[in-house]
């Protein structure tokens, strides 16, 4: 049964399962590739129903990781952990340090961060046990909050797809719609109206909105309304599965490209989108920029730096596009293949030489630092 689910999510290399019954630990590392590098994905703590469904939630989400960090041009492979447990009620100190010993029982194989239900705090108590954690506090040599840097990568691939589906090299007066406003949406604004973009936003939090609206004199539409308004771009960055088939046949826009995850509800809607001749950015290339960030701070962080390699976003979705172009097929396709083609071209150069990212994995050299 676990093997048959292993084999459908992928063929993972390692999976890990962290029981420590005194602080109520139950938590799964999911280590699914590691050719291009340490296995680097946060880690999730969410009430899951049953364990098969915290499993497969761990094997997609590493899976993912692997293409993002491969689309993103970065030395990294794909991993993901999940707490089984309510974060508002179950979370402790013991908790995430025993946590934190697993982490470090993988010798950097595997290294973590936050996502959903984890926080700055619970990786403050992962670093206590291991340095192979990412998404630590500035005073201890992290790199903060991941999201302007995701947002900006966003602005890049709205760069990118105006250059090439409108043929502009500036934003000025181009349309764009922004779905929610939260820590990426909120600093995607800030950079599009500096570029002069015409912006409209939505969000379902009304004080948000009146913030935005005033604070970079902004448009504001109705949260369902925005998805089908009239707009050169649609940028979704609220939840994911925004392009379904109730919406993807009212798009009036001529690109989608945002900071959500899981902007398609499933490729059906990518092949439509495609039919249509809307031009789709795909999400997990677009919104690379706080990952990009995580790996410099492996390096031994700067935020000059991290600005800098975000702002690869703009090439590496060209050469999506690019992709698609020649092979005519849907963006979502190419930028999947062009992920799988780097995971291989470095795996079948391992196999007769070892180069400087060879394991032992070099970016663990600055981790490893930490630990003195
Ligand atoms: P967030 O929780 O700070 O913001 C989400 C916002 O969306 C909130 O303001 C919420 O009120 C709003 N929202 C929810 N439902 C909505 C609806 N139906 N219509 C309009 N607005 C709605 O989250 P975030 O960190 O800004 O992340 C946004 C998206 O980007 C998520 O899909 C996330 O997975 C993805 N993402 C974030 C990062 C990052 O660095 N934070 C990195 C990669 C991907």
């Amino acid at each position: 049964m676990v093997f048959e689910e292993i084999k459908n999510q992928g063929g993972h290399e390692e999976i890990i399962f962290c029981h420590n019954e005194d602080v109520g630990l139950k938590a799964i590392i999911a280590i699914h590739n590691t050719v291009l590098g340490p296995a680097l994905g946060g880690t999730r703590m969410w009430p899951y129903k049953s364990d098969e469904e915290a499993l497969t939630d761990v094997l997609r989400l590493s899976r993912g990781m692997t293409y993002k960090a491969s689309a993103a041009g970065l030395n990294l492979g794909g991993g993901k952990a999940v707490i089984i447990g309510d974060p508002k009620t179950d979370k402790s100190e013991g908790m995430y340090r025993a946590f934190g010993t697993f982490v470090n029982s993988l010798g950097g194989k595997y290294i973590t961060a936050e996502d959903v239900g984890t926080t700055v705090k619970d990786m403050e108590h992962v670093f206590s046990e291991t340095p192979f954690v990412t998404g630590i506090p500035e005073a201890l040599g992290g790199s903060g909050d991941p999201s302007p840097y995701t947002a900006y990568g966003v602005l890049m691939a709205i760069k990118a797809s105006v250059k090439k589906q409108l043929g502009k090299d500036s934003l000025k007066d181009v349309k764009v719609a922004v779905q929610g406003l939260g820590n990426v949406g909120s600093n995607l604004v800030k950079y599009l109206t500096k570029e002069e973009a015409i912006v409209t936003v939505a969000d379902i939090d009304t004080d948000k909105v009146s913030k935005i609206c005033k604070e970079f004199r902004v448009e504001n539409m109705d949260p369902q309304a925005i998805i089908t308004s009239d707009c050169d771009v649609f940028a979704p960055c609220a939840l994911g599965a925004i392009i379904n088939p109730d919406t993807v046949g009212n798009l009036k826009c001529s690109i989608v490209s945002g900071g959500a995850n899981n902007i398609l509800a499933t490729s059906k809607e990518g092949d439509q989108l495609k039919e249509k001749g809307i031009l789709y950015a795909p999400d997990f290339v677009a919104n690379a920029g706080g990952l990009m960030n995580v790996y410099v701070e492996l390096e031994g962080y700067s935020n000059d730096r991290a600005f800098k390699k975000v702002e690869a976003v703009y090439d590496n979705i060209m050469s999506v596009f690019n992709i698609a172009e020649k092979e005519n097929i849907p963006t979502y396709l190419a930028a999947q293949k062009m992920a799988k083609e780097r995971i291989e071209t470095i795996g079948n150069l391992r196999k007769h030489h070892q180069g400087r990212n060879s394991r032992p994995f070099s970016t663990l050299k600055q981790v490893l630092e930490r630990q003195g």
